[in-house]
């Protein structure tokens, strides 16, 4: 079986959605996968996601998933599906201060930080609940919050994986207990191409998926 063809499967036995990660592809072979019918396509770069858009088809659903730069949030604004990547209330404040200029409602999750590393971007968790609660009192009229994206240490410790994904799982049901109760916090961002099957089984409802896709990356 062709291994979208795994991915997929996997993700509808689980009722998950699949972000196919398309950052440093070209666009060319970006579209043999939309062709094949994904829709949704994740980018990390704001520029990179303007020049994708401008030649590939206008029914894709771009996510970003890499961190944004406050200034560059009023590119992406107007079409962006969903942004996985909130880390800061600053920039909540200017995804809603450009969503509410041209009265969008903008989805988003909010980031948090569970993996060993030091240099992933993240909330930790008194600053996801802190902002859980504001976004609970509507300071944000233009932002709907849908849930939270996560990544576990890059590590072949499946147990360590699993236990950072049982982290994210169990923070996404304390906010949505105790903060966001309604039916729009439905989703969980984990899981990439080496962890993606290990995040579904620990209650993923959204992977993010690469280099399995399309081959090894090269970073230019
Ligand atoms: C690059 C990236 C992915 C996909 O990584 P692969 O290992 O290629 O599947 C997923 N999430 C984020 C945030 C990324 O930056």
């Amino acid at each position: 079986m062709d291994v979208l063809d795994k991915i997929t499967k996997l993700t509808g036995e689980h009722n998950a959605q699949l972000v196919v990660v398309s950052k440093t592809y070209p666009a060319d072979r970006v579209k043999e996968v939309y062709d094949s019918g994904q829709r949704i396509f994740g980018e990390n770069k704001v520029q990179e996601i303007l020049e994708k858009k401008d030649v590939l088809p206008e029914d894709i659903q771009w996510h970003m998933i890499g961190h944004l730069q406050s200034n560059k949030v009023k590119y992406i604004v107007p079409f962006i599906t969903l942004i996985h990547s909130i880390d800061s209330e600053k920039l909540l404040q200017e995804v809603q201060k450009q969503a509410k200029k041209i009265d969008r409602v903008v989805d988003v999750l909010l980031q948090v930080h569970v993996a060993q590393e030091e240099t992933k971007f993240g909330l930790d968790e008194n600053e996801l609940t802190a902002l859980a609660q504001k976004i609970a009192h509507q300071e944000f009229s233009h932002i709907r919050c849908r849930g939270i994206m996560g990544m576990a240490s890059f590590s072949d410790n499946e147990d360590l994986v699993r236990k950072e994904f049982r982290i994210l799982k169990g923070l996404f049901d304390k906010v949505k207990s105790q903060y966001l109760n309604n039916k729009d916090f439905d989703t969980l961002s984990m899981g990439m191409s080496g962890d993606y099957e290990i995040a579904l089984e620990e209650g993923s409802s959204m992977v993010r998926i690469g280099s399995l896709i399309f081959g090894k990356r090269n970073y230019s």
